[in-house]
Order: structure tokens, then C-alpha cells, then sequence
């Protein structure tokens, strides 16, 4: 209890220094960039960076989606930059890792919602770099399996789409998105083929029955693996941290998601959806 509000120790992180991370910095510069790293504020810069690996945001860097715990730019993308997938394939073949994270922005406003740019990223990557492993974290396509089928059919060995949270409090944290569509999203995806992956962000207020629950209908629509992390506010206009989960009971979630059916549970104050990520390749389908 009281850890309600205050930041408790378990969230300080390494400052972000050394050879590799001078590295990534220079490479993603290089090559004109995105990473959701930097534009999501994630804590875990100073481990990811350091050990030389970063997760590339792809489609550009304004999305036209408004979810309330995100630190990306809302508006309307002007960006459509059909070289980048070049330029991510380049940088991930320097990078040199064995294992890569892809996201992006939603392109709500584009009739294929990117999936051309992706599925020639993907492609690319694999061509630079057949030896790399890859996870694509895929937005909400709104419903257009086409465009679906095109982002993840590009070779990919993890296709993850994020839950954000729990059912109730989708209108506050993902208001353009739609809980039984992300479900139906990581149904079809499945049934596809691939590997699943969804992330749940904690400390919004959700109940443990609720958390329980998504895991259930997570399970039910063939979902893998799962990450579990604390949501941390980005910046004052963002929403505001309800509660600091305890470690103890991160460890808790994860064995009930592995009693529910999970193949995989990564559960922790610091997971992101692409934190130890290379752990999820072998996950069988
Ligand atoms: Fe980047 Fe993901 Fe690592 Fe955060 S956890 S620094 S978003 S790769
Ligand atoms: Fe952020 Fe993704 Fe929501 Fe866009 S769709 S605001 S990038 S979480």
C-alpha cells in the first residue's frame, strides 16, 4: 500500500551509456529512424541500447490514434516513405542481433494501413538478415483481415499485437480501438499460423478479476504469450498511474496465466512488450 502513488525502488534503471549505446544512437540516427524506445520514454534504454539492440517504429512518427497512456505524436501522418524499409533492414543487419523487434504507428487513414511497408520490411530484413529472428508488434488494422494477412505473412516468427489493458477501461486508455476486435485480431492471426504475443500494461486501477479475465479471453482466442508490466505516466498530460504493482504479485499473474492456458508469461515492473523478446521465439506454436 504504500507504493500506491510514490515510485517505488524497484523502477530506477540504468542511465543509458557505453560503446554499444553510442552505437544504436549512431545507427539510428544514420539512417533517419524511429524507435518506439525513444518515442515511448521506455525506462529500459540503458539495458536494450547498451547490449546493442533497439525496436525500430516504422510508418513514420505521428500516429493518428490518441491513446491516452501514449507518448507518440497524434495527428495526421504525412510520411510515406517507401525506402525505409531499406534503411530498417540496413541498420538491423549492422546492428548485428540475433533477434529484432519491428512496431509501428496506426495508419488509420491509409486503405491498407501500411501493410505494404511492412510486409516489404519484414521481407527486407529477412533478405539482409536470414539469420535474424523477428517479432513484428502489428497495430489495430480495424478490422481489414486483408491488410492483416498482409503485414504478417513476410516470414516473421512472432507477430504481437498489444491489449493495452482490460476490457472496462478500454474507452479511457484505447479509445479508437475496440477489445473484442483485438481479440478477433490475435484469433485470426493464429489461425494463420503464427506465433502470438500480446502485452498488458498494470497500475491502471484494473481488478485482479479483470486481469484474469483478459487472460482467459486471451487463451480462448489462441493467444501465446503474454507480457505483463507497470504502466508508467510518459509525461503530466498523460493518464495517471493508479497503482505501483508489487513485484510479488507481477509473480503472482504469471503463474495464473500459465494455469490458464498462457504458453508464456513475461511478468515484471520493467517488461515491455519487446523487453527480453528473443526469450519468445522458441515459444512452440
Ligand atoms: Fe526499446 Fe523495448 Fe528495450 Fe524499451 S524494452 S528500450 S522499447 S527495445
Ligand atoms: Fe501510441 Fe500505438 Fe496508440 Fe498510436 S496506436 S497512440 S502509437 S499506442
Amino acid at each position: 500500500k504504500e507504493y500506491k502513488t510514490k515510485k517505488p525502488h524497484w523502477l530506477r534503471v540504468k542511465l543509458p551509456v557505453g560503446y554499444e549505446y553510442a552505437k544504436v544512437r549512431k545507427l539510428v540516427d544514420t539512417y533517419k529512424l524511429h524507435t518506439i524506445c525513444e518515442s515511448g520514454n521506455c525506462p529500459n534504454m540503458g539495458e536494450c541500447w547498451g547490449a546493442g539492440t533497439a525496436t525500430f517504429m516504422i510508418l513514420g512518427n505521428v500516429c493518428t490514434r490518441s491513446c491516452t497512456f501514449c507518448a507518440v505524436a497524434t495527428g495526421k501522418p504525412t510520411e510515406y516513405d517507401t525506402d525505409e524499409p531499406r534503411r530498417v533492414a540496413e541498420a538491423i543487419k549492422l546492428m548485428g542481433v540475433k533477434h529484432a523487434v519491428i512496431t509501428s504507428v496506426n495508419r488509420d487513414e491509409l486503405k491498407d494501413r501500411g501493410a505494404a511497408i511492412w510486409h516489404e520490411t519484414v521481407r527486407l530484413t529477412k533478405e539482409l538478415c536470414p539469420e535474424t529472428t523477428i517479432e513484428t508488434l502489428i497495430p489495430d488494422v480495424k478490422g481489414n483481415w486483408e491488410a492483416l494477412y498482409t503485414m504478417i505473412s513476410a516470414g516473421q516468427e512472432v507477430v504481437s499485437h498489444n491489449m493495452e489493458t482490460i476490457k472496462r477501461l478500454y474507452r479511457r486508455v484505447r479509445p479508437q480501438a475496440k477489445y473484442e476486435r483485438s481479440l478477433e485480431q490475435i484469433r485470426r492471426t493464429k489461425e494463420f499460423g503464427k506465433r502470438t504475443k500480446s502485452g498488458i500494461m498494470l497500475g491502471l486501477g484494473e481488478t485482479r478479476e479483470e486481469v484474469y479475465e483478459a487472460m482467459d479471453d486471451l487463451v480462448a482466442n489462441g493467444l501465446d504469450i503474454l507480457t505483463l508490466g507497470q504502466y508508467l505516466q510518459p509525461t503530466k498530460m498523460h493518464l495517471e498511474v493508479v497503482e505501483y504493482i508489487h513485484p510479488d504479485l507481477f509473480e503472482h499473474y504469471k503463474e495464473e496465466g500459465l494455469k490458464r492456458g498462457l504458453k508464456y508469461v513475461e511478468a515484471g515492473p520493467l517488461v515491455r512488450s519487446s523487453y527480453h523478446a528473443e526469450r519468445h521465439v522458441n515459444v512452440p506454436i
